[in-house]
């Protein structure tokens, strides 16, 4: 049998439970194989039953009583009851709805059992549904695999064992020779058959080592292929004049130290004769838009065209209305274009583009629409930059001939996930906030302290203060909670009624929105009440209350960024979440809240509660996906991968030798799925 066999013609396997496996991914042998166990029954440490801890899988060695007895309950369900014995103690057995053991556990012999003991009522041990087999044929690791109600686990075993039997060849390796001697891997064969049957411990650990080697290896070599592919090299945008110097001047305020450093970095790449390729990371609030601004200055002075992409049309109406106080005063025509737009207003700003030297275009993936056409595009900038997938940043880049690129990302990301994701990249960290800013005090408090809250915001609507009360997204479904219409109504109704109260939501015509922004904004609206959209809007330094209801419903990034959208003004701001939520994750999250503002510190607590793949916001990141390395877990492998990457990409750039075809065929293989090489 070969690897690519169909998953039918392994032995056991007829059309039926083919189907079954083909429903969990696993057409062909070889995806069996791939098809690892998510946990292992140790069989071999056999504990007395007296010896046994509460509530931890063990295994003991028993003899049985008495054969089961069943015990009907109501709704046509049975209880088989059994005690077994060793040595040291008595441990009684239930099963349910199994009237197999019945048979299956003779009365007088010895089995082994394996399972989590509880303790009952009157202090007796008891084990329910324990796994059990006789002692001769057990004694080792045991693969427990992600079963199905069609597939058990011990089937899939089975069929795996099956599938070494007929297999007529060793698992060709596609690692190199000299890699697996270099970082002590053993071969993809061994590792292939260790992961399922391990007989030892050492065993296990050295396969997961080959295997989470070769997972992250495959995925970091094709990133890099990746970028290769769209390196950037030499570019015709070389800065001749390269001074911000008339551009700070304008400003109402000094920026800061590390504006400037994250300023002239970028100049000193954009004047060197290749491409910029840079990462400018910033906490919310803490100025990347000046940056951006100054880089987008100094392209205009040299007629250079800059295009600033930003993922939600509200954060590209604000980015535009930021660039246009920095940048119209020094004469730099800007443009906005998102999607919905008129046709006309989109034709008049592709006009623009297309004939004005030095140009801005400020907008949502509009600006990659192939409509858009621009004169001398040198310098493209995207926000937030892990919205985006890979494909969508390099589609910007394309529109001009190797552009400088500058993404900006308020997600501070862990160096080695950020050697994943932004590869090649050179970081600018914004490390300082402007002065002045103030921490946010920040509570966590039920719901039952609406009243409390609506005095509080009362109290500084009564100074002359703004604030923002954010309801979560409800589906229509969700009875149970208010979406931000109806609970607008009522505050203005009741609670509220007192103060000039504004209403934003993701349905409203960006018209609307944008008027409502602007009220808001001169001070027109006293509260405003809307959904997430403000999450990238508006910045008003006014504003010194952010009352977050439902806080449970929000990601840890998301409350974050929303926290940052007060506290900008000289005022002390107050962040409130409100939430009845009695899970633990979610009570972690908002405790996160309380007790740090430090965004590093926020998405580190954000990566280990959700994950990587949630961190890269879904699939959007492009990311093939990973079966059995975590990139949390494992940050060592990680490191030791990217040298071995890096070592082996100086030597052959392009994996073209023949001793790296099957290397390169594998590493394609994994990104077919990913749709991004
Ligand atoms: P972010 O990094 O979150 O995008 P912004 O660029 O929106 O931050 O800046 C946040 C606020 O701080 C804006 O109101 C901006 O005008 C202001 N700001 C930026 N730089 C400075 C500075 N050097 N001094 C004072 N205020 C600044
Ligand atoms: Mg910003």
């Amino acid at each position: 049998m070969k690897l690519q066999a169909d998953i039918q013609f392994v032995k056991g396997v007829g059309p039926a439970r083919a189907e079954a496996f083909k429903k969990l991914s696993v057409p062909s042998a070889g995806a069996l194989l791939r098809y690892y166990p998510r946990a292992y029954e140790d069989w071999r440490k056999i504990v007395p039953i007296r010896e046994m801890p509460v509530g931890e899988n063990v295994c003991i060695k028993a003899i049985v009583a008495y054969a089961p007895q069943e015990i009907r309950t109501g709704r046509g369900m049975s209880l088989y009851k059994t005690s077994v014995a060793d040595d040291s103690g008595v441990l009684n057995l239930t099963f349910f709805n199994n009237k197999y053991v019945k048979h299956m556990l003779k009365e007088g012999e010895t089995y082994l059992f394996f399972g989590k003991m509880t303790v009952g009522r009157y202090g007796e041990r008891e084990m329910a549904s324990p796994l059990f087999q006789k002692p001769q044929s057990a004694d080792k690791i045991r693969p427990i695999y992600p079963s199905s109600a069609a597939l058990s686990t011990k089937i899939i075993e089975k069929t795996v064992r099956a599938v070494f039997e007929e297999l007529e060849a060793p698992i060709a390796d596609f690692l190199p020779e000299s890699i697996r001697k270099t970082y002590g891997l053993c071969s993809l064969d061994w590792a292939i058959h260790k992961i399922h049957f391990p007989e030892t411990d050492a065993e296990l650990e050295e396969a997961k080592k080959r295997l989470i080697f070769d997972e992250l290896f495959l995925l970091h070599l094709g990133l890099l292929l990746l970028k290769k592919q769209k390196k950037q090299g030499r570019t015709d945008y070389v800065l001749q004049k390269p001074s911000v110097e008339a551009f700070y001047k304008t400003l109402p305020f000094t920026p800061t130290n590390a504006q400037k450093r994250a300023v002239n970095e970028a100049l000193s790449d954009m004047q060197s004769g290749e491409a910029m390729n840079r990462l400018l990371q910033g906490d919310v609030g803490s100025g990347k838009t000046l940056v951006a601004a100054a880089l987008v200055y100094a392209a205009y002075q040299n007629g250079f065209q800059s295009a600033v992409m930003a993922p939600t049309e509200v954060l590209a109406e604000q980015h535009f209305r930021s660039f246009q106080s920095f940048l119209a005063p020094l004469g730099v025509p800007i443009v906005l274009l998102t999607g919905s737009m008129t046709a006309k207003q989109k034709r008049e700003a592709q006009a623009i583009l297309e004939s004005a030297d030095g140009a801005l275009a400020v907008g949502t993936h509009a600006l990659i629409s192939e409509a858009v056409n621009y004169k001398n595009l040198g310098l493209v900038i995207t926000d937030e930059q892990h919205r985006f997938g890979v494909n969508q940043r390099a589609a910007l880049s394309e529109k001009g001939e190797n552009p400088h690129t500058l993404v900006m990302s308020a997600t501070p990301i862990p160096r080695t996930l950020g050697l994943l994701l932004y590869g090649d990249l050179n970081v600018s960290i914004l490390d300082e906030l402007p002065p002045g800013r103030q921490e946010i005090e920040t509570y966590a408090v039920p719901l039952s302290y609406h009243n409390r809250i609506y005095k509080f915001l009362l109290k500084h609507v009564a100074r002359g203060l703004q604030g923002y009360i954010v309801c979560p997204l409800v589906e229509e479904s969700e009875s149970r909670l208010i979406p931000a219409e109806q609970y607008y109504e009522i505050l203005k109704n009741g609670p509220l009624s007192s103060c000039r109260l504004g209403l934003l939501h993701g349905k409203m015509k960006p018209k609307d929105k944008d008027r409502v922004m602007r009220d808001f904004k001169d001070g027109k609206i006293d509260i405003l009440v809307s959904t997430v959209v403000i999450e990238v809007g508006v910045d008003v330094p006014n504003a010194a209350v952010m009352v977050i209801e439902n806080a449970e419903r929000f990601g840890l990034s998301q409350l974050h960024q929303l926290r940052g959208r007060v506290g900008r003004g000289k005022e002390k701001s107050t962040c409130i979440l409100v939430s009845d939520a009695q899970n633990e994750e979610a009570k972690t999250r908002l405790q996160t809240m309380c007790e740090t503002s430090d965004g590093f510190k926020i998405a580190d607590a954000d990566l280990k509660l959700r994950g990587p793949g949630d961190f890269f916001g879904d699939r959007q990141h492009g990311l093939p996906p990973l079966r059995i390395a975590d990139l949390l877990r494992d940050t060592r492998l990680l490191e030791t991968v990217q040298t071995a990457a890096a070592a082996l990409l100086s030597e052959d750039p392009s994996l073209d030798a023949p001793e790296h075809k099957a290397l390169k065929k594998q590493i394609l293989k994994m990104f077919e799925s990913a749709n991004v090489l």
